[in-house]
């Protein structure tokens, strides 16, 4: 059924770059036999999932939605893939981006831009703009993104789905084709938070290959979501009141000028009704998230363009050589790259370049790794008077294509509310919370690192 629904919806939505629909079957056909048989299975085995195109599959084209890398099939799975193929979820595609992950529409990718499920004519989010459109147009009940700036959660927001982007070092990075190393992270975009809880638990656990993966990954994410694991101080057990003693931070930076006046309202209803099931809230502030922001566009570029210095043409994909001249390594990787990346993907490598230069390193990157220690920092402060943070995910419901294209600040906007948990690594999911135009607005809920159940059974109960 989800194959045949991608066949009808894919060539409006464009969520899929890449349909495997004899794998998937293949797999399916044999959790149909195994289950017949009587033999045990995971709990998601045979469910179909869909894996965002920067994650790498043995075999099948594997491509970060950039020309760079069209048709290459990579030696090898990631560990989230190896995972899921012990479970036995059959994958029925690679799902579209912004190239490299870099972008919050999909309108960077080199493949043509997804589309809303909820109206044609606007943009899905992004980075991972394929995976949400596809879970939120019922193509599949499950996918993999991944999150630098926000990535899984946005998309999120604006399909009305929920994502969730885990503590850093949760899940495993092997096989995530990197786009700034000390920020990214796997996680699940679904359409329920247990459903969501599910995969993430069965995508952490300790990967030897990644030498960032925590020794003890966070558990009890699903028994969370029955209220059986992720407790705070003094939560309480009545059922009517399931937030009962939850203390809930409301951050001034994060909910004020900037965010459009139907996606406030949204959130002022979800914190409402988490009153009414029993939390407390508590005003905060955050001073450093003024500069999150600019902070998080000198760190992350500084990382690409290392990360990216591996596509030389030589490696991987696309080779061009030049036109006229010697044709050497530095003509060949000149004329590949010029060719194969973007204009996004170019512009952060040079901004990359340029705030890691001699002269510019500690006045911009410098600078931007004390902002990083400061949000961490506030972030800190700010869980010792509350177990949890929420603010919208984004400050907008999903915008029409091309309103941010040729202004790449208005497009980096997008991510104001979601940065903070990469730049500090803590987890965060969004969960829809009603509609503004009629359009889906996302809740964003943030926990400290490693407290990724707490995160769940709030999620849970408002879900
Ligand atoms: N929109 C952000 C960016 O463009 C987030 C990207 C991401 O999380 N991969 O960098």
């Amino acid at each position: 059924a989800c194959l045949d629904r991608i066949e009808a919806l894919n060539p409006k939505v464009n969520a899929f770059l890449y349909v495997d629909r004899e794998g998937a079957l293949e797999v399916a056909r044999g959790v149909d036999a195994a289950r017949a048989e009587g033999q045990e299975l995971h709990p998601l085995a045979g469910i179909p999932i869909a894996v965002k195109d920067n994650i790498c599959t043995r075999g099948i084209p594997t491509t970060a939605a950039s020309k760079i890398l069209e048709g290459w099939r990579p030696p090898y799975d990631a560990s989230v893939v190896v995972k899921i193929k012990e479970a036995r979820l059959p994958i029925v595609g690679k799902t579209n981006m912004d190239e490299f992950a870099m972008g919050s529409s999909t309108e960077h990718s080199a493949f043509g831009p997804s589309r809303n499920p909820w109206d044609l004519d606007r943009i899905p989010g992004g980075s991972g703009g394929g995976s949400a459109a596809a879970v939120g147009a019922f193509m599949v009940p499950l996918a993999l993104g991944s999150d630098t700036g926000g990535s899984i959660r946005q998309p999120a927001a604006v399909t009305g789905t929920v994502g969730t982007k885990p503590t850093y070092g949760a899940v495993s990075r092997f096989g995530l084709i990197a786009m700034a190393s000390s920020l990214d992270q796997i996680g699940p975009v679904t359409r329920t938070v247990e459903d969501a809880a599910l995969l993430q638990e069965l995508l952490s656990g300790h990967d030897p290959h990644d030498s960032t993966s925590l020794p003890d990954t966070p558990s009890g994410l699903v028994a969370a979501c029955h209220g059986e694991a992720g407790s705070w101080d003094g939560a309480g057990s009545d059922p009517e009141r399931p937030l009962a003693g939850l203390k809930v931070g409301l951050v001034e930076e994060m909910h004020g000028e900037g965010y459009a006046p139907g996606v406030l309202e949204a959130f002022e209803n979800a914190v409402a009704r988490m009153r009414e099931l029993g939390a407390e809230t508590v005003e905060l502030s955050c001073p450093s998230f003024h500069y999150s922001l600019a902070a998080y566009y000198l760190i992350m570029p500084a990382e690409v363009s290392s990360n990216l210095a591996r596509f030389d043409g030589m490696r991987y994909g696309l080779r061009v050589e030049p036109e006229e001249g010697p044709v050497t390594a530095e003509t060949v990787m000149r004329a590949t790259r010029a060719a194969g990346f973007g204009e996004e993907v170019k512009r952060r490598i040079i901004l990359g370049t340029h705030v890691l230069s001699a002269g510019n390193f500690d006045a911009f990157y410098g600078a931007a790794l004390r902002v990083r220690a400061l949000v961490q920092r506030d972030l800190e402060q700010a869980f010792s008077r509350c177990h949890v943070i929420v603010s919208p995910t984004s400050p907008t419901v999903a915008f029409p294509f091309g309103s941010k294209t040729n202004d790449p600040l208005a497009m980096y906007l997008n991510d104001i509310a979601t940065i903070p948990a990469n730049l500090a690594g803590i987890p965060g999911i969004s969960l829809p919370a009603g509609l503004s135009e009629g359009l889906p607005v996302g809740l964003q809920i943030l926990s400290p690192a490693r407290a990724d159940a707490l995160m769940y059974r709030v999620a849970a109960a408002i879900d």
